[in-house]
């Protein structure tokens, strides 16, 4: 079935609920949902995702294409923003544009939001709306309450979401972290309270429904890095992700405890200091040490706190491991500690980093030799707890890929309430009696080139990939009215190996062959461009596969004089 192309073409029935992800439902990242009642429309979230190995060539960041709510825009009453992940706040300076509507988050959120608006000069355009965790608020026609959840980030936001007859638990990301360090507690007296009131559906995070058991503690974390780095006796590096504001908590603590000081490797470090700094987080986190002054401080009284915790080439990490960083190098003995999990698909950049590491005699600790890192998603014992304190009557998995979501509705049939599977741009009506397939729409990926936005799909990043995997031939025939060769044809090779022949040969040999081709071929021919570019480009490609053994793409200039 074609998905439908425009959202206001969509029949939905009035006085229901309707739910729509155009992002993050079989994948984990750029999340965008859609709630919708009476033709008005609420976006949660607005998030970005990164390039795999997948993604054409010259993309990293991708956000999810929402060109279906061009012709419903003007009833979108605002975008909902539950806490500052990438993955959801993160293509709100990219997409802000085709919505123009207000945004609503709480303060943390707000100060990474507008840091990024500020970059991309939309600050002033951009009406950012600071909410009190746990406020209520009602935009058109739907009710919200802002519900305080724990993860890895401070101020994540579940929203119960009140609209029709329905009452709804979006959970936006979480754990249950008893003590997670820095920021507050998650609210299970508000989570029980719900239960009694009753909630209809909860659409909720799937991240780790596959994994058993609980997440653990941001302060277990704590203890593990303060065993690690207590049992170093030189300099210690550790990454981590930056807007972990628990994490660099714990750090700042082990810093004290261990007796050393702290500098920062990295834009993103420093920015989120910055922010947490400003809206009231990392209070006691130590002064930091400029990393000219490294050189005064003793190798054992440093702690590095790094960028790159994924293996990113231009993160501080990268640099540090190439001993490349203008500003530290790296000695033997020195450790480094990665605080943090390995994102799938990242195995081998980072497999690289720690074999340039440990060839330069560096230590590397990792989560798998120590305890030294948890996850910001529900285990699937957290996900029973939540489900018994709410006793939903349907449960609708997002955030996550597809077994991700399948383990996640198992879950929740276990414990006997209804379970409903989504993929983007599916449009699903709440009922009383659970959600309804309405319709499919377009739910695409952008891909950011440069500072444009293109469909994935687009010719243009295709002929990308052929250029990346063959090159390119040029020909260039400039011929008289009488379709003479006037000069020597000009054949370019870009990004095309010549192979055992010298270039040079290669590109007479190709001149030859041009010539060739023109000297066999009838009058008509000739004097069409279309067919003369066709014909050489069938007999050159065939030469070039036959030489080469490679496809490359070609371009034909036909000039007339
Ligand atoms: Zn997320
Ligand atoms: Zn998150």
């Amino acid at each position: 079935m074609k998905p439908i192309a425009n959202l206001s073409q969509v029949q939905c029935d009035p006085g229901v609920l309707h739910f729509l992800p155009l992002g993050g439902s079989g994948e984990i990242g750029m999340n965008l949902n859609l709630y919708g009642i009476d033709g008005q429309w609420l976006i949660v979230d607005i998030g970005i995702t990164f390039a795999d190995d997948t993604t054409p060539p010259g993309i990293d960041v991708i956000c999810p294409d929402i060109s279906a709510l061009q012709s419903i825009k003007e009833s979108i009453v605002g975008i909902v923003i539950t806490h500052a992940h990438e993955d959801h706040v993160g293509g709100l300076h990219y997409l802000w544009r085709q919505l123009k509507t207000p945004v609503y988050c709480t303060a943390f959120t707000a100060s990474v939001a507008r840091r990024k608006l500020g970059e991309a000069g939309l600050l002033d355009q951009v009406p950012v709306n600071e909410v009190l965790p746990g406020a209520f608020m009602e935009l058109g026609p739907f009710g919200l309450e802002w519900v305080t959840l724990t993860h890895s980030i401070p101020e994540a936001n579940a929203l119960v979401i009140r609209a029709g007859e329905q009452t709804i638990f979006h959970t936006g990301d979480w754990k249950l972290d008893p003590d997670p360090v820095e920021g507050a507690h998650y609210d299970d007296r508000r989570l029980l309270e719900l239960g009694e009131l009753g909630i209809d559906c909860v659409v909720g995070d799937s991240t780790n429904a596959t994994v058993d058991g609980w997440s653990g503690s941001e302060a277990e974390c704590q203890k593990g890095l303060l065993e690690v780095i207590g049992q170093q006796t030189n300099r210690v590096a550790v990454t981590c992700f930056s807007s972990n504001t628990a994490r660099l908590s714990s750090l700042g603590d082990v810093a004290h405890e261990t007796g050393r000081r702290i500098s920062v490797l990295g834009r993103s470090l420093f920015n989120y200091l910055q922010t947490a700094k400003a809206t009231g987080y990392l209070r006691n986190f130590p002064p930091l040490v400029p990393t000219t002054d490294l050189d005064y401080l003793p190798r054992s009284e440093q702690l590095i706190l790094a960028t790159g915790s994924q293996g990113e080439p231009r993160a501080a990490m990268a640099k540090l491991a190439k001993g490349e960083h203008p500003d530290l190098l790296l000695e033997p003995d020195d450790t480094v500690v990665f605080s943090s999990k390995v994102i799938p698909g990242n195995e081998k950049k980072l497999d690289r980093l720690y074999d340039l590491l440990s060839n330069k005699k560096i230590h590397v600790i990792t989560e798998r030799d120590a305890p030294i890192h948890v996850s910001g998603h529900p285990c699937r014992d957290e996900l029973r707890w939540l489900y018994r304190a709410l006793r939903p009557s349907f449960v609708i998995p997002v955030h996550g890929e597809d077994r991700h979501m399948a383990a996640h509705a198992d879950i929740a049939v276990e414990l006997g309430f209804g379970a409903s599977r989504v993929k983007n741009g599916d449009v699903l009506a709440l009922t009383a009696d659970g959600p309804k397939f309405v319709a499919c729409v377009y739910a695409g990926r952008l891909g950011l080139s440069g500072t444009v936005l293109v469909p994935l799909s687009d010719r243009a990043l295709s002929e990308r990939r052929v250029l990346a995997v063959g090159g390119m031939v040029t020909v260039t025939l400039v011929l008289d009215k009488k379709a003479r060769l006037m000069a020597a044809p000009q054949v370019q090779l870009i990004g095309v190996p010549s192979g055992e022949l010298d270039h040079k040969v290669l590109i007479q040999n190709l001149v030859a062959l041009v010539e060739d081709v023109l000297a066999d071929q009838s009058s008509r021919v000739l004097q069409s461009d279309e067919l003369l570019r066709e014909t050489i480009q069938r007999d050159f490609g065939a030469m070039l596969r036959r030489w080469l053994g490679i496809k490359p793409r070609q371009l034909v200039n036909v000039v007339r004089v």
